[in-house]
């Protein structure tokens, strides 16, 4: 595939609400959208810069800008240039992961195919939950019957900074709002092994389906004392950034399930290479997301239609900002769709990229 020309533009998206983790809050969305042209199709991808990877709007910009040197006027084999630039740029992943989309976006798009098809996926529509950041128990319950009642059908409640009150928000959402609702929980890596045991057993009655990262990363002993002693399943999601990371837990029984997020992946490339190591070991998995916009999302949820292992969506990101710079990724009764056309499947509303442009540039 010969590619002609790599465009990069830093974009900020107010947040409707402010979102409280255990390890931070954040007001505005950052993401660089990456436009690649080449035989005369456009592909679009994204970056975010997170915590996670410890990437910034300037590191991301600035690492796009060494592709774009390496890329513009190449004739690439996407796998053989994603390899070369994890090798230079080995702290880069989010960056990589804007480029490596919107290169299958192009890809895609030239062989007239949706991204899913590229792997012999199969179309579905993605049930994705609705995240729940921390806040007061009055507030988790409102916000869940409001979910609810916009047509979700799981719930992701995040929690880490009060153990016995994190506790009681759980238990209302149940007393209080559904019986039956999916619920998953995210700690964020908010609580000790000995804290996570005592959630794990509280929680036994409540029908959770999973509990991610409770402890720290680099825990590793920890999450797997966790993991093994729990009813309910645990999943690994800041102890996961790619492949080697998936073997190393796989292998050593550390979690329940996994949850791939394209940003600490690499993108497409490394999320395949991640479903790889799932299917040879049986496991399970979350496609998840962090402060993205929606051509990440959707190269997501294509992820996902590739493969039985990935179970569950977290790709709520886009829901929680101010404005949409696409259209195409909708949402029915509690699922997601991408459009029937080539590529993601979706369309760039460049007016409202423009409308939102950063006045940052790459040093
Ligand atoms: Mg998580």
């Amino acid at each position: 595939m010969k590619i002609e020309k790599l465009e990069y533009i830093p974009i900020a998206i107010d947040r409707s609400q402010v979102f409280k983790i255990a390890t931070g809050s954040e007001l505005t969305a950052e993401n660089v959208m990456v436009k690649v042209h080449g035989e005369d199709k456009v592909g679009w991808g994204n970056a975010s810069p997170n915590s996670v990877t410890d990437e910034t709007t300037e590191s991301i910009l600035k690492a796009i800008k060494s592709m774009k040197k390496d890329i513009e006027g190449r004739d690439i084999d996407i796998e053989e240039f994603w390899m070369e630039q994890r090798e230079k740029l080995p702290d880069d992943r989010a960056a990589l992961a804007g480029v490596d989309i919107a290169l299958y976006d192009l890809k895609a798009k030239i062989e007239g195919k949706r991204v899913f098809e590229l792997f012999e996926g199969r179309e579905k529509g993605i049930v994705t939950d609705r995240t729940i950041g921390i806040v007061s128990r009055g507030e988790t319950v409102e916000q869940a019957r409001e979910f609810m009642s916009q047509g979700f059908k799981a719930l992701k409640i995040k929690i880490g900074l009060d153990l016995f009150g994190d506790i009681r928000r759980l238990q209302s959402i149940r007393e209080e709002v559904s019986p039956t609702l999916d619920m998953w929980v995210d700690a964020n890596q908010g609580y000790t092994v000995q804290e996570s045991f005592t959630l794990c057993q509280k929680l036994n009655d409540l029908d959770i389906e999973f509990i991610e990262q409770p402890v720290m990363v680099g825990d590793e002993e920890g999450l797997k004392e966790v993991s093994l002693r729990s009813d309910i399943p645990i999943m690994a999601d800041e102890s996961i950034k790619d492949h080697k990371d998936a073997e190393r837990i796989c292998y050593n029984d550390m979690a329940n399930l996994i949850n791939i997020k394209l940003m600490k992946c690499s993108g497409i490339t490394g999320g395949r290479k991640i479903v790889d190591v799932l299917e040879d070991y049986g496991v399970n998995a979350m496609v998840g997301c962090m402060g993205e916009v929606v051509p990440s999302l959707a190269a997501a949820a294509h992820l996902h239609m590739t493969s039985g292992n990935i179970r569950y969506a977290d790709l709520d990101s886009h829901f929680m900002l101010s404005d949409n710079i696409t259209s195409g990724f909708e949402f029915k009764e509690g699922r997601l769709w991408t459009l029937d056309q080539p590529g993601l499947g979706i369309d760039i509303l460049e007016d409202k990229v423009e409308e939102y442009k950063m006045g940052l540039d790459a040093e």
